[in-house]
């Protein structure tokens, strides 16, 4: 189904976007495995889509780096000759109460979640113009679209990232190409694997399914949007949180 498809995956050695990795290779894409500080991890996503005779290359750089982003989306047209999805998936949270959050965590959270997708929209969006296709998936969260306590920079670079969706679907889809969010909720992942029991049990209560998600969960939506099946869909929000948004 993504059989000569090229795939971007940001922060793809761990988690959710593992998960994604993993999905889009199997339906036949090529896949980017995007990495920060998790190399190893990175080599073993990419390894494991391999195992199962997928292909995949491994690409370290910080989405919050402008230049860095421009260099790797180059790097991997100079490599294949086109690049046809991007998943916009690193993220990082830095949770404090308004009151007590520093300048730097606000910062350092808008910088990756946010402005990071902006990087490599920006950056990979000339290339998707001359193609004249292209599907861009960004991972949002619940929390950017209700809000959560203690999250006031995480949510707000989850709902930026809706507004950002959002413009590109409008500029880019005359040229035939699609932007999507998913808004995942509480996945079970390193990310939310510190949350206290307390939290999670009071999450669990808000969840209409009374269950935590899987990240393979939210992988197969990713790996809707990103296929043909999708074509006619763009500008939207998939919530992928057993209800808990509603
Ligand atoms: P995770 O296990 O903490 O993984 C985060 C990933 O982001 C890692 O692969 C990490 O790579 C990468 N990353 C962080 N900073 C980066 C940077 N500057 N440049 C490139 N990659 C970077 O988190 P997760 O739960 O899988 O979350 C994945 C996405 O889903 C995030 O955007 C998160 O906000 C979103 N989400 C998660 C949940 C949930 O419940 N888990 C819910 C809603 C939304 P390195 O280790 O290489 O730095």
């Amino acid at each position: 189904m993504l059989k000569d498809k090229v795939a971007l995956v940001t922060g793809a050695g761990r988690g959710i976007g593992r998960a994604i990795a993993c999905s889009l290779a199997k339906k036949g894409a090529f896949v980017i495995v995007n990495y920060n500080g998790s190399k190893e991890k990175a080599k073993e996503t990419a390894a494991l889509i391999e195992a199962e005779g997928g292909k995949a290359a491994v690409y370290g750089c910080n989405v919050a780096d402008f230049e860095a982003c421009g260099e790797m989306i180059a790097a991997i047209v100079r490599e294949h000759g086109h690049i046809d999805i991007l998943v916009n998936n690193a993220g990082i949270t830095r949770d404090n109460l308004l009151m007590k959050m520093s300048e730097d965590d606000f910062d350092q959270v808008i910088d990756v979640n946010l402005k990071g997708c902006f990087n490599t929209m920006k950056q990979v969006s000339r290339q998707l113009l001359k193609q004249r296709s292209g599907k861009i998936i960004n991972i949002s969260s619940v929390a950017g679209v209700i809000g959560n306590t203690g999250q006031a920079n995480y949510c707000a670079s989850k709902a930026g990232i809706i507004g950002l969706t959002k413009s590109a679907a409008r500029e880019l889809g005359s040229r035939g190409i699609t932007v999507n969010a998913v808004a995942p909720g509480f996945i079970e992942t390193e990310m939310t694997a510190g949350l206290s029991d307390t939290v999670k049990e009071s999450l669990k209560e808000q969840i209409l399914l009374k269950r935590t998600g899987q990240a393979g969960e939210v992988a197969e939506v990713v790996a809707f949007l990103a296929s043909e099946a999708a074509d006619y869909i763009t500008g939207q929000v998939i919530s992928v949180d057993g209800g808990m948004a509603l």
